[in-house]
């Protein structure tokens, strides 16, 4: 682990091959090719053997920490596990061979299993109709937020503002901004939700909508979104709700029975698909009967025992996805619903949420808590006792590392400086939260006794500390051979 590992480039020796094909005897046949230009050469190529590839790449591949290995506690991110047989459905070669451009009659089955998924995802959130189009959580906001602005539009006017709490997830008002509105920040109260009299004052007839984070970034469940609807209807606008963190929620609340207008989900976090792996994700969006005339084209529907995608829809937003989105994550998303069903899934919300208490009462005392209202799946700790030692949360998820856990998401909420905010998902025994618990106390007690020692991890980590500075201000972005 200590060993930098070289680039494929530094491996490189002239003449090295992974194989020697015998010499051609057969005569040589160029027609075919005859008008390409086939190069010769491609300058800087690596010449290596097949030892050294196979060993470069998967030492490379040990280097990469993942979910796969071990604990994986970022919060807001949902890091679980995701069941490999729903990635073996999804790569069922009938999948893996429907191409996108394939005409209606062929694709029956994709869009049956896509009108299933969307049916399951209106009964599990409540909402009235879905689209499955959007690639990621912040493009199904702003998808949901184009949706508010066209249904404005058509009443008359699409206003200015979108109210958006302290505690909210940071994509929320950059979705707002991009659909054109302006943002307006809401504080939060002590117990760290909405505080009901600033929005009363805020909500405005020039408010288009409201973007809640439910649970919020904090962790904590909005228990007033009733009355908060309430509120920003009786003036007119839409409640959109974040619910990236439907983990949380599943079989326990549904958000389209408490005034929730739009949301959107991440298929990518809560159902099936691994999160932050850099593959494709889906942040399906779902309203009610107001909003359907709005939703993207093309729209999935039945027309007796067919399937068709309708696309002559006047008031639609238009187009936000090429084909039909991210089919296969889709597809995880169906067979994981199904494989839990909703007794299964209703258990799913209570292992997270039972998890992160677990975690949050061991470590309650030993880490500061600003908010002590109850939580949900995540609980934001901050390093504000370790500081009066000089050590600050960085230092704590460095030296996390050392113990081979990853660190949490880090100062982030904003509205609690110096922020921890764990994560750990239904996914985990309680061994490995034993351990991660353990570890966390291990540090704390290290803070006291060797400060050094944390304030200079990690130790024994792939690379040590890095300068975040510079590597920001003067990244290389191009390798270039020394002689
Ligand atoms: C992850 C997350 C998002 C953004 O999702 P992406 O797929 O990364 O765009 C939005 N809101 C919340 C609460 C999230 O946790």
């Amino acid at each position: 682990m200590s060993r930098r590992e070289p680039l494929i480039f530094e491996l490189s020796g002239e003449g090295k091959r992974a194989f020697f094909l015998p010499p051609l005897d057969v005569p040589e046949k160029k027609e075919i090719l005859e008008d390409i230009k086939l190069r010769e050469d491609i300058p800087g190529f690596p010449e290596v053997t097949e030892p050294e590839i196979v060993r470069h790449f998967t030492r490379l591949s040990q280097t990469n920490f993942c979910v796969d290995t071990s604990f994986y506690p970022l919060g807001s991110c949902t890091m679980k596990y995701s069941p490999k047989i729903n990635e073996k459905i999804a790569s069922l070669t009938p999948f893996l061979n429907s191409h996108p451009l394939a005409s209606e009659d062929l694709i029956q089955g994709n869009l049956e299993i896509i009108k299933l998924l969307e049916d399951y995802l209106c009964r599990i959130t409540g909402m009235d109709f879905f689209t499955l189009w959007p690639a990621a959580g912040a493009h199904g906001e702003l998808t949901g937020m184009m949706i508010i602005r066209a249904a404005l539009t058509r009443r008359g006017r699409p206003r200015k503002i979108v109210l958006i709490p302290d505690s909210a997830h940071g994509t929320n008002p950059s979705s707002a901004h991009i659909c054109g509105y302006r943002v307006q920040e809401i504080k939060s109260n002590e117990a760290g939700t909405v505080d009901l009299e600033d929005l009363n004052r805020m909500m405005t007839e020039e408010v288009a909508a409201l973007m809640l984070t439910n649970p919020n970034t904090l962790g904590i469940f909005e228990k007033d979104i009733k009355r908060i609807a309430e509120i920003v209807h009786s003036k007119g606008g839409f409640v959109y709700m974040d619910g990236a963190n439907m983990n949380a929620l599943l079989g326990k609340f549904r958000p389209g029975d408490h005034g929730v207008d739009v949301i959107h989900l991440n298929l990518h976090k809560t159902f099936s698909t691994p999160h932050g792996g850099g593959g494709p994700g889906s942040g399906p969006v779902g309203v009610k009967k107001e909003l359907e005339p709005f939703l993207p084209i093309p729209v999935v529907k039945r027309e007796g025992s067919k399937f068709v995608l309708e696309t002559n829809r006047p008031l639609s937003i238009g187009r936000i996805r090429s084909f039909y989105g991210n089919f296969l994550v889709l597809v995880k998303a169906l067979a994981y619903i199904l494989s839990l069903g909703a007794e299964g899934l209703k258990e799913v919300a209570e292992i997270a949420v039972l998890n992160s208490n677990y975690i949050r009462k061991n470590l309650e005392g030993i880490y500061y808590l600003k908010y002590s209202t109850p939580t949900l799946h995540e609980c934001v700790f901050s390093d504000k006792w370790q500081r009066e030692r000089g050590i600050q949360n960085i230092d704590i998820a460095k030296r996390l590392i050392d113990y081979g856990l990853h660190p949490p998401t880090m100062s982030f909420p904003l509205i609690v400086s110096g922020a921890l905010m764990i994560e750990p998902t239904e996914t985990e025994s309680k061994a490995e939260l034993d351990a991660f618990i353990e570890a966390m106390k291990k540090i704390a007690q290290e803070a006291v006794e060797n400060p050094e020692v944390v304030k200079t991890a990690p130790h024994n980590a792939y690379v040590r500390r890095l300068d975040e500075v510079a590597a920001a201000r003067n990244p290389i972005l191009r390798w270039e051979k020394k002689d």
